[in-house]
């Protein structure tokens, strides 16, 4: 039996990932979805069942982590427990699990790397997107923004206005761009990283402002390594820019990070981009793309503090498996 716990952005997807595996697999599943979203995962279950799914292959149940998702985690009939969330969350689940089979999906502040060779229009536009959908509510959200020095004020000039064009407002609005953070307890834990980071000398270029549980789509530059808005994850619609000279400086500052999900490099020379892959200390590396994509047809997984394990659903179906060795001895 697998254990299936899930967070609370991308409430279907992020449980269809597991689901849809451990089906695959051949397990029985027990999803916990997220307190704060547990419909969507409701609704997959009854789908499921409608479609033939045999009753018993599939369970969930609602409630909050210390409540159902500990024992979850140590009951006996399971055998693999996968999950997407925090850091903390994760590694408490890990020591949990003793000798289970654990996959953690964490966190990350991903790097994007623009080099002065890269279609300039091409970045801005998967950066704006990649940086503010979802109010920034993903794991591989563009958070670090590095640019080489020569493009660096160009870069400025063209991003920064596209990133204040953006609308604010209710997500059920097609006009919307960027909608409110998930409660504004986090919107306001947003605002605050963004006054220390200025109290510290960093420069808001747009946004900047809370109303209730919307943080507007944000731009910061002349940030420090040690600010939050830097080292830690934002979790929500803000960016920081940051300058580079040379490729082994964008490197080393793009891995000066507990985190490794996913990062993003805008290049023209091939045999940079894959330097930069190889160097990158990240579970994945996007050329000419953003950090924020995902399909589910590769190995997706974090390394350093950003998880263990890979999803990708015949990745994570080999995890939810056993390999078993059978020798026949012919007499
Ligand atoms: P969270 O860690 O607070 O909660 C995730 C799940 O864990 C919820 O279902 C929660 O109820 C459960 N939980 C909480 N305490 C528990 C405990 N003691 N034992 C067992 N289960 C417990 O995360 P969140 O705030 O819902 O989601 C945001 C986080 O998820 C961010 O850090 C984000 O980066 C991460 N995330 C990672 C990926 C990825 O693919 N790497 C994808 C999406 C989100």
């Amino acid at each position: 039996m697998v254990a299936a716990i899930t967070p609370f952005n991308f409430p279907l997807n992020l449980v269809l990932h597991k689901v849809a595996s451990a089906i695959a697999a051949g397990c029985t599943v027990v999803v916990k979805p997220a307190e704060k979203t547990p419909l969507s995962a409701l609704k997959l279950a009854k789908l499921l069942l409608q479609a033939g799914l045999p009753k018993g292959a599939l369970h969930v149940v609602m409630g909050t982590g210390p409540d159902l998702g500990e024992p979850l985690v140590t009951h006996p009939l399971v055998k693999k427990v996968t999950f997407t969330g925090s850091g903390p969350v994760g590694y408490k689940i890990k020591q949990l699990a003793g000798s289970k089979k654990v996959t953690l999906e964490l966190g990350s502040n991903a790097p994007n790397l623009i080099f002065e060779d890269a279609n300039l229009d091409a970045a801005i536009s998967s950066i704006v997107t990649g940086g503010f959908a979802y109010a920034g509510q993903a794991c591989i959200s563009v958070q670090r923004i590095y640019v080489q020095k020569t493009l660096y004020q160009t870069f400025l000039d063209r991003f920064v206005p596209r990133v204040a064009s953006l609308r604010v407002g209710n997500p059920a609005e097609e006009t919307t761009d960027v909608g409110p953070l998930i409660t504004e307890e986090v919107a306001v834990r947003v605002e605050q990283w963004v006054q220390e980071a200025v109290e510290n000398g960093a420069k808001v270029l747009t946004g900047g402002k809370r109303e209730g549980a919307i943080y507007h789509p944000t731009v910061l530059v002349d940030v420090k390594p040690d600010m939050k808005v830097v080292c830690q994850e934002v979790f929500g619609p803000l960016v920081v820019v940051i300058p580079f000279d040379t490729e082994e400086e964008a490197v080393s500052l793009a891995n000066d990070s507990d985190y490794g999900l996913q990062a993003g490099v805008f290049t023209s020379d091939i045999n940079r981009a894959f330097r930069l892959a190889d160097k990158l200390e990240t579970g994945g590396v996007w050329i000419n793309d953003v950090s924020t994509v995902r399909q589910d047809n590769y190995p997706y997984g974090g390394v350093k503090r950003s998880g263990i394990g890979k999803e990708g659903v015949k990745y994570a179906v080999e995890d939810m498996t056993e390999v078993k060795f059978i020798g026949v001895k012919l007499l």
